[in-house]
């Protein structure tokens, strides 16, 4: 369902991603670690069109995202990204925040719309919340109710950032929660974590990055357990 060939991008002089080739079927999950700077959110940006690489090609179901002629933005839509930072509306509540793209992008009725939202409030444990200002949420709350914004659109796809990174540690688990079970439901996921735990759990495959090159990537008890490159053992001593 996606394809990188020979990505590469730089940021002026500075070559951020290098030939980064693989490839990711449906239903599988692939969780992305590496140092700081080691191209890990710019690869997930790559892959949703919102960095122009300067080299290569990534192809998500069958259309190229540097195919001129592919609608980008429906392309796109296709696609849920969850980051660290929610970035809810503040001046909207929780219910709202999930149904305003599935009312301008998906053009459902507000109906719908608002049917769909709570049925994937419940989905994430949030119910009760539907009238509050996002504002009024911890930060596992609202990352949850992120989750469920992007989930709105049905996306075949959905990328996270660190999406547990900047939370309370104790709200780490309610989110990893909500994507174990997307997971479980078939949903490819492609996943930028420190949670190595998570990463063992969940993933099919564990990709290492470092300076915009995948050094090495297998199923998680081969990469954590036998790591053949110097430089894996290297991260994995600092991060286990
Ligand atoms: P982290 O774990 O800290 O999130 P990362 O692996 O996600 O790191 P990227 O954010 O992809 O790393 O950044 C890779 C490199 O590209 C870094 O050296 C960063 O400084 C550089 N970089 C990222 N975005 C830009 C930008 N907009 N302009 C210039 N350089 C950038
Ligand atoms: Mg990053």
């Amino acid at each position: 369902i996606i394809e990188v060939m020979d990505l590469t991008m730089s940021y002026e002089e500075h070559q951020v991603l290098n030939s980064i080739n693989v490839a990711i079927n449906k239903s599988e999950v692939v969780v992305i670690i590496g140092p700081s700077g080691s191209g890990k959110s710019t690869l997930l940006r790559c892959l949703n069109g919102l960095e122009k690489p300067q080299y290569g090609e990534v192809i998500i179901d069958g259309q190229s995202l540097m195919d001129s002629s592919v609608n980008i933005s429906s392309v796109r839509a296709n696609i849920g990204m969850v980051f660290q930072q929610f970035n809810l509306f503040p001046h909207m509540n929780v219910l709202e925040n999930i149904m305003l793209a599935q009312e301008q992008v998906r053009k459902r009725s507000k109906e719908s719309s608002r049917a769909k939202a709570l049925d994937l409030l419940q989905k994430v444990g949030l119910t009760d919340k539907a009238e509050q200002s996002p504002t009024a949420l911890s930060g596992g709350q609202a990352q949850r109710v992120a989750i469920a914004r992007a989930l709105a659109m049905d996306p075949a796809i959905m990328l996270f950032d660190e999406p547990t990174s900047a939370l309370d540690p104790e709200m780490v688990g309610e989110v990893l929660a909500v994507m174990k079970e997307l997971a479980r439901e078939g949903m490819t996921m492609v996943v930028v974590t420190h949670e190595m735990g998570f990463a063992r759990e969940i993933g099919d495959r564990v990709l290492f990055m470092e300076q915009g090159i995948i050094i090495e990537e297998g199923a998680p008890q081969q990469l954590f357990d036998q790591p053949q490159q110097e430089r894996t053992r290297d991260f994995l001593s600092k991060v286990l």
